[in-house]
């Protein structure tokens, strides 16, 4: 189902197969004729393609590669409505920085893709703009929150794409439509032109058919950007530097609270197969420990809802997009634009998060939730102590159902349990496909020290090839 790597694609542009604009072209129309079953694209501005396409520099990396952009990142003269009726006609006026690096590399931004509304979700299904289909078993979701990013990417309506994760909206869809997703470091990517869900966990990420194309990607998107003041000062390494080397000696640690009863057992098996793929390429597999997992849930959804209850004040029926009609006065214009501009998820959260910050429970729910991320942070400074990379898994089930009512809140939020502590710890991580001998797709998950990201691609490239050769 997949429309071809970056390097396939650049091969064939820079041997003059085909032009850039036929590639748009070719893309477009295939966009066209399936996106309709997927939903995976809310947008998308073939002409203002073409016009790039026609000006690619082929001489650079991503020179001619259209890319899929999820709808909370800015892209200049294009609808940017993070899936949400609140932003509904509202166009950016500039490009995210992860967007101009991309440009500048020669890419072209091509598609929004839908996604939960602000980012909000793990299904795809809070979308205003209707659910995203799993293009491996459209019976089941894509994952979220960058649904329509993970399903443009497997189902062959993307060549790579760009998603956001807060939580795990890369990895998490990622594992779920069988494609590679990448969480970077927390400072790595400028969230310069992200709409902000809750700043301090926020990163940009790629999602692509192979560690090849995730690094490519990574090439061209990280780096210090003024405009955010997170982004960090580090040198950029060059993230192919570790792909097909060798991995011998290379510790993993195996966390024991990552081994759940509560694993489905086809996400059971696909670690047991890494694990046993991880040993014959040489690496050592030690048990460790992370004993604040069972907090990490919690603690994420507080800050995560605090953060996002203040980042979304902004949308108040003046400044952008959506104003509900026939109000009486300035209190009832914000109540009613809010009320009928945002989706029930997103009302879930802001009132969540306005509770947990409010004078008199701050200290029983917020205070307390940043003590339980100083802990999760301590846990893995332990273990890399000891080992060089964590794996586990990267959702503790398959993609659900859609439209699944047996699904409480809750039991949405608790899946998130092995995706938000590295949001909480600022780390990287990747979710690898793991191959299956039927069913959904299941992906593991690779964690790493903070700006360890050449070694994650390099552990993760060789279990790809080592799948692969199965
Ligand atoms: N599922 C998580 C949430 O709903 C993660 C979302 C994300 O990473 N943006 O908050």
């Amino acid at each position: 189902m997949h429309f071809g790597t970056i390097s396939h694609w650049r091969r064939q542009l820079c041997t003059g197969a085909l032009s850039p604009a036929e590639l748009v072209q070719e893309l477009a129309d295939t966009i066209k004729q399936h996106n309709p079953a997927l939903n995976a694209y809310i947008s998308w501005d073939t002409e203002a393609a073409l016009a790039e396409a026609a000006q690619a520099d082929l001489s650079k990396p991503l020179g001619g590669i259209p890319l899929a952009i999820k709808d909370n990142i800015c892209l200049q003269n294009q609808p940017t409505r993070c899936a949400s009726r609140i932003l509904e006609n509202f166009i950016s006026p500039y490009d995210a920085t992860a967007i101009s690096r991309l440009r500048a590399m020669g890419a072209i931004p091509f598609g929004r893709t839908n996604m939960d509304e602000f980012a909000m979700g793990s299904t795809g299904e809070n979308s205003a703009f209707g659910a995203t289909a799993n293009p491996v078993n459209p019976a089941h979701v894509p994952g979220g929150s960058s649904s329509g990013s993970a399903a443009a990417v497997a189902g062959g309506l993307a060549i790579a794409a760009l998603g956001s994760d807060t939580g795990g909206s890369i990895r998490q869809p990622a594992s779920h439509c069988g494609i590679v997703g990448v969480k970077p470091t927390y400072g790595r990517v400028s969230r310069y032109g992200l709409v902000a869900y809750a700043s301090s966990l926020d990163q940009i990420g790629p999602l692509t058919q192979n560690v090849e194309d995730a690094a490519l990607i990574l090439n061209a998107i990280c780096g210090h950007d003024a405009k955010d003041s997170t982004s960090t000062r580090k040198d950029v390494p060059d993230f192919m530097a570790g792909l097909g080397q060798s991995i011998k000696g290379c510790r993993i640690g195996l966390p024991r609270e990552y081994s759940s009863e509560g694993n489905a057992p086809a996400v059971k098996a696909a670690l047991q197969r890494s694990i046993r793929a991880l040993t014959d390429l040489g690496a050592e597999i030690t048990e460790i420990s992370l004993p604040h997992t069972e907090a990490v849930v919690s603690a994420y959804y507080i800050i995560a809802c605090a953060e996002a209850s203040s980042n979304l004040s902004r949308f108040d029926g003046i400044r952008y997009g959506y104003r509900a009609q026939g109000t009486n006065g300035l209190d009832d214009l914000y109540s009613k634009t809010r009320e009928t501009g945002f989706g029930p998820e997103v009302k879930r959260r802001i009132i969540l998060g306005t509770y947990v910050l409010s004078s008199g429970y701050y200290d029983a729910y917020y205070a307390r939730a940043q003590k339980v991320r100083s802990l999760v942070a301590r846990d893995f400074s332990e273990a890399f102590k000891q080992v060089d990379l964590i794996i586990g898994p990267t959702a503790p089930t398959p993609a659900p159902l859609l439209h699944d009512k047996t699904m409480t809140p809750l039991q949405v939020y608790l899946a998130d349990i092995y995706t938000v502590p590295a949001n909480l710890a600022g780390l990287p991580g990747i979710s690898l496909p793991c191959p299956q001998e039927s069913g959904l797709p299941v992906g593991i998950q690779l964690l790493a020290p903070p700006f360890a990201e050449v070694n994650m691609l390099r552990v993760a490239s060789a279990l790809e090839q080592q799948f692969s050769a199965r």
